[in-house]
C-alpha cells in the first residue's frame, strides 16, 4: 500500500535528497557564539570521500553565510566557488576541474545567527530571581535544522563522528555531546573548550549549549550523569537524577549493550519548543520536563519528569546508536522510545501502574485514528516539512500501543531477545522498519512482519463486534469510524479473551485475520471480555446481551478492563453506534469505582459533553456530574489517609477538581477556598496532589482579585511546575475581561513563546472564552505564525474542535491561512469539529431530558 505513489514519489524524494557523489565521515567543528550580538562564526574541516569524479559538492546550509570553502588533499588546496540555494536549504561548491575519487578534507569558514525561533542554533533568554536578564545559546536540530548551525550533509543516513570545539566567554559553561577533553584561556576574556570525539551519528543529534549553567556532581549511571540547569535551581534536580540513573542502567541491561557515549548531561533550557531532545550525551529539556521539587510537586507532575527522562535515555540506543535510514522511519524511533519509557517507569515505580495509565494515551490516539482523515503510522515522506509534521500522537502513542500489543502477543522475553538482536546487528548504522520485524521474527518464529504491516501501513484501527454463539463467541471486524464511511480493510488482531461459561472461567488468545470468526469456548457464555489486559489497539462493540452481562459483573473485571469498557462505550456513543442515555446509565454504575484511570475515562466524557452542551443545559450537566462523581469524592474525603496509595491521592484531586469546575458544586468551591488559604499559611502541610485541583477550582469560581493573585504567583513561582500551574490557571477563569487579559499576555512578552500557543489552546477550550479566543487568533494570526515555534501552531489549532457554532468560519479560515506543518493535522481537527457537531445534532435537543433521566 505504501508503494502506490510509485515513480513520482521517488522523483519527489530525489528533489530533497542530497547527491550521493560525496560522503562525510568526520567533522571537526569550531564555533564561537556571540551572546550579545546574537551571531556566531564557525570553521569546519570535514573528512569526505569523493566516490565518483565530481566538479561540484552539494550539502545543506540555511541562514548561513559561507566566507570561504576549499578542498585539500596531499597538501594541495583547491578553492571552490560557493553558491547558496536558500529555497532548497543547500549550498553548492563548484571547482574549476573535477575532483578525482578519493579522500579529501573540506574546509569551510562560515557565519550564522542565534535566532529566537527555538530551532537550529538559537538564543534562550531568562530573568533570574534578582531581576537580571541572561542569555544562553543552545541547539535543536531535529529534524533538519543542523543546517542552520553548520554546513553539513543533514540526512540521518549520513552518519559521521564529531570533534567539537567551542570558544566562549571565560565565565560561561560550554557543553556538547562528548565529554570535555581540554580547556584553555585565550587571554582575551575567552576560553577554548575541546570535546572528545563522538561515535558515528546523525547530524540531528549534534548539540552545543553555552551559557551560565551549573551542573550537579556526577552520579554513576554506568556513565557519569549530571543534571545541568541555570543557577539557583540545584534544589530541583534530585528527582531527575534518580530516574536518570535508574533508567539508563535499566536500558543498558534490557538492550544488552553498554551506553554508547562517554558521559550524559541532562540539561534544562529556559526556552524549548518540544518536551526534550535526545542529543547523544547532551539531552536538552524544557524545564518542566526535568526540574521539579520532589517534596512539593504532584504525582502527575513527577510522573511527567520520569516519563520524559526515561524516553530520552531510551533513545541513546534506539535512535542514536541505531537510526532510521530516512524520516519515514521516525515513527519507530519515537514509538519505541515511548514504549521503553513506560517499561522503565513501570519498573521504577510499579505502584504507579504506568501501563494502566497508558490506556488514557492509547484512547487519545484512537480518537484521532477513528477519523477518515487519519494517516497510516508509516508513510512516504518527501520534504523536510513533511517529516517535521510526523511528530504527532499517531507516531508516538499509536506507535507505542501497537508495539506493546506485539510485545504482549510474542511474550516480553521473546520480544526483548528480538530487540537485542536488532541493536547488536545494526549498531552505528541505519535501518528500515522491516529490519526490526525481521529480528523479532528470528527471535519468535511468528509472522511478525505480516501482522505488523496491517497496523503500520493501514490508516485507522478495527472495532470488533462480539456476540454469543452456541458454544462461545462470534466475532467480526470492521474499521472504526466516527463519521459513517466504508472500508474493507482487515487487521491481524491479537484478540485476548477472558470469559465465564457454564464450565467456568476460560481464557483464549486468538489471532483474528479474517473478517469473521467464531471462537469455541467449550460452553455457553455468561459474560466475556475481549482485549484482556487492555493492550490491544482495537475497540470492542458487544451485542446488547453481552454488554448487559458485563455491566452486571463489573467486579470480575480488572481496572484496565473497566477502563476499556467505559472508553469503548463512550467512543461508540460519539460515533452514533449507541445513544447517550445508555452511556450515562453505565456511568452511574461506577459510583463506587476506585480506580484513577477509569475515572479519567468517565470524566473525559463529561468534559466532552460540557463542550457540546448549550449554556442553558449546563446546570443539568453539572447536576449529572455531581450525581456520578459525588459519592466517590465523598468516600475519599478532603484529607489524605495514612497508607493510602499515591494513585488514590491523585484520584482525590481529580474528583474534587471535577466537582468544583464542571460540577459547579458551591460547597466544594467554598471548601477549596478555605483549604487553599490554610495551605498558603503553611505550605509544608499542603497536600501536593490536591494543590492543582484547588488552583483550578479557585480559577473557575474566581474574580479579578483572585486573578491578580494567581498572576503574581505565576511570576514569582519557585519551580517550573508551580509556574506552569499558575500560568494555565489564568485560562480557567470565567470572566470575559480576565480571559481577554490572558490572551493579551500570549503576545506582549509576558509569556514565553514555548507556552503561548498552549495557553491559547486552553482558552479555545474554555466555554466562556472560546469564540473570543478564536476572534483573537484570527486577528493576530500573522504575528502568531511569526513568533510561535512551528511545531506548536498545529497543536494550538487542535482546540478548534470546541467551536461548534462557527464551523463554516473555521473551515474558510484554514482554506486561506495555511498552517506550516499542519496539512494533515488541520483536516483532522476540522473532522473532529464535524464529529462534535453531528453528536450535538443527534443528542442536543433532548440533552437536558437525557441527563435528568
Ligand atoms: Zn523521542
Amino acid at each position: 500500500m505504501r508503494d502506490q505513489e510509485g515513480a513520482s514519489a521517488n522523483q519527489q524524494i530525489q528533489d530533497y535528497r542530497l547527491p550521493k557523489n560525496v560522503k562525510p565521515s568526520r567533522y571537526e567543528l569550531r564555533l564561537e557564539p556571540d551572546l550579545k550580538a546574537f551571531v556566531f562564526k564557525g570553521e569546519e574541516s570535514v573528512a569526505i570521500t569523493v566516490v565518483e569524479p565530481s566538479q561540484e559538492i552539494v550539502f545543506n546550509a540555511l541562514e548561513l553565510e559561507i566566507d570561504a570553502a576549499s578542498v585539500e588533499r596531499s597538501g594541495r588546496s583547491v578553492k571552490a566557488i560557493v553558491r547558496l540555494e536558500p529555497a532548497k536549504e543547500r549550498a553548492q561548491l563548484n571547482f574549476s576541474e573535477p575532483l578525482a575519487p578519493g579522500e579529501y578534507t573540506l574546509k569551510i569558514r562560515f557565519r550564522g545567527i542565534l535566532n529566537d525561533k527555538l530551532h537550529g542554533f538559537y538564543r534562550s533568554q531568562y530573568t533570574d530571581a534578582a531581576g537580571k536578564d541572561h542569555v544562553a545559546a543552545t541547539t535543536q536540530f531535529e529534524s533538519t535544522d543542523a543546517r542552520r548551525a553548520f554546513p553539513c550533509w543533514d540526512e540521518p543516513e549520513l552518519k559521521a563522528s564529531y570533534k567539537v570545539t567551542l570558544v566562549v566567554d571565560e565565565n560561561l559553561a560550554a557543553i556538547s555531546n562528548g565529554g570535555q577533553e581540554s580547556e584553555r584561556k585565550l587571554g582575551n576574556g575567552k576560553k577554548e573548550v575541546i570535546f572528545k570525539e563522538t561515535i558515528a551519528m546523525s547530524t540531528y543529534l549534534v548539540a552545543f549549549i553555552v551559557g551560565e549553567f551549573d551542573a550537579t556532581a556526577p552520579v554513576d549511571a554506568g556513565t557519569p550523569l549530571r543534571i545541568v540547569h541555570v543557577p539557583g535551581k540545584a534544589g530541583l534536580t534530585e528527582w531527575a537524577k534518580q530516574i536518570g540513573a535508574f533508567s539508563l542502567k535499566y536500558f543498558a541491561n534490557y538492550y544488552g549493550l553498554a551506553y554508547p557515549g562517554d558521559k550524559l548531561d541532562l540539561i534544562a533550557i529556559p526556552d524549548f519548543a518540544s518536551g526534550a531532545m535526545e542529543n547523544l550525551g547532551a539531552i536538552t529539556f524544557r524545564e518542566t520536563a526535568l526540574l521539579a521539587d520532589d517534596k512539593a510537586a504532584s504525582r502527575a507532575e513527577l510522573e511527567r519528569v520520569a516519563d520524559v527522562v526515561s524516553h530520552e535515555n531510551a533513545h541513546m540506543w534506539f535512535g542514536d546508536l541505531v537510526t532510521m535510514r530516512w524520516w519515514n522511519g521516525i515513527w519507530l524511533n519515537e514509538a519505541f522510545a515511548t514504549f521503553m519509557e513506560m517499561l522503565a517507569v513501570d519498573a521504577w515505580k510499579p505502584e504507579w501502574k504506568r501501563w494502566e495509565s497508558f490506556s488514557v494515551s492509547r484512547a487519545a490516539a484512537m480518537a484521532v485514528d477513528g477519523l477518515r482523515s487519519t494517516r497510516p503510522i508509516e508513510f512516504t515522506v518527501h520534504s523536510p516539512e513533511e517529516c517535521r509534521a510526523m511528530f504527532d500522537i499517531l507516531t508516538y502513542e499509536k506507535g507505542a500501543a501497537v508495539l506493546r500489543m506485539l510485545e504482549q502477543f510474542l511474550r516480553p522475553d521473546v520480544f526483548r531477545e528480538g530487540i537485542r538482536g536488532y541493536l547488536k546487528k545494526h549498531q552505528f548504522d541505519n535501518t528500515e522498519t522491516s529490519d526490526l520485524w525481521d529480528a523479532l521474527e528470528a527471535a519468535s518464529r511468528e509472522p511478525v512482519r505480516k501482522m505488523m504491516d496491517s497496523w503500520i501501513f493501514q490508516p485507522g484501527f478495527p472495532i470488533v463486534d462480539a456476540a454469543t454463539s452456541a458454544n462461545g463467541l462470534k466475532l467480526s471486524q470492521r474499521r472504526f469510524f466516527y463519521l459513517k464511511d466504508d472500508s474493507n480493510q482487515l487487521w491481524h488482531i491479537p484478540v485476548m479473551i477472558r470469559a465465564r461459561t457454564d464450565q467456568g472461567i476460560v481464557t483464549r488468545k486468538v489471532l483474528m485475520t479474517e473478517r469473521e470468526t467464531t471462537v469455541d469456548l467449550g460452553g455457553k457464555v455468561d459474560w466475556a471480555f475481549l482485549n484482556e489486559g487492555g493492550h490491544g489497539f482495537y475497540r470492542v462493540h458487544y451485542a446488547p446481551e453481552l454488554l448487559a452481562a458485563l455491566t452486571r459483573n463489573l467486579a470480575e473485571l480488572r481496572p484496565i478492563e473497566r477502563f476499556g469498557l467505559v472508553s469503548d462505550t463512550w467512543a461508540a456513543t460519539v460515533a452514533g453506534l449507541g445513544p447517550l442515555s445508555e452511556f450515562l446509565k453505565m456511568a452511574r454504575l461506577f459510583t463506587n469505582e476506585t480506580d484513577l484511570n477509569v475515572w479519567r475515562a468517565i470524566i473525559g466524557a463529561f468534559n466532552y459533553l460540557d463542550m457540546i452542551t448549550a449554556d442553558s443545559d449546563r446546570p443539568a450537566l453539572a447536576a449529572a456530574v455531581r450525581a456520578t462523581v459525588g459519592l466517590a469524592a465523598a468516600r475519599l474525603g478532603w484529607e489524605a489517609k495514612p497508607g493510602e496509595s499515591e494513585l488514590d491521592r491523585q484520584l482525590r484531586g481529580v474528583l474534587i477538581a471535577t466537582l468544583g469546575t464542571i460540577g459547579d458544586d458551591k460547597e466544594v468551591q467554598k471548601q477549596a477556598a478555605t483549604l487553599y488559604a490554610r495551605f498558603e499559611d503553611s505550605p509544608d502541610k499542603a497536600d501536593r496532589d490536591l494543590g492543582p485541583a484547588l488552583v483550578s477550582i479557585l480559577a473557575h469560581a474566581g474574580d479579578a482579585k483572585r486573578y491578580d493573585e494567581f498572576k503574581r504567583k505565576f511570576k514569582s513561582a519557585r519551580t517550573p511546575q508551580e509556574e506552569q500551574r499558575y500560568l494555565f490557571s489564568l485560562t480557567g477563569f470565567r470572566d470575559p475581561g480576565l480571559l481577554r487579559a490572558t490572551m493579551d499576555m500570549t503576545l506582549d512578552g509576558q509569556v514565553r513563546t514555548q507556552n503561548s500557543p498552549y495557553l491559547m489552546h486552553s482558552l479555545l477550550l474554555n466555554t466562556a472564552s472560546r469564540y473570543q479566543a478564536w476572534d483573537f487568533i484570527r486577528k493576530n494570526w500573522e504575528e502568531m505564525t511569526r513568533k510561535y515555534p512551528d511545531s506548536a501552531l498545529p497543536r494550538m489549532c487542535e482546540a478548534v474542535v470546541a467551536l461548534l457554532d462557527r464551523e463554516d468560519e473555521v473551515k474558510n479560515f484554514f482554506q486561506t491561512h495555511r498552517v506550516r506543518l499542519g496539512a494533515k493535522i488541520i483536516d483532522q481537527h476540522l473532522e473532529r469539529l464535524a464529529v462534535a457537531i453531528a453528536f450535538r445534532k443527534r443528542e442536543g435537543a433532548k440533552f437536558a431530558a437525557t441527563l435528568a433521566a
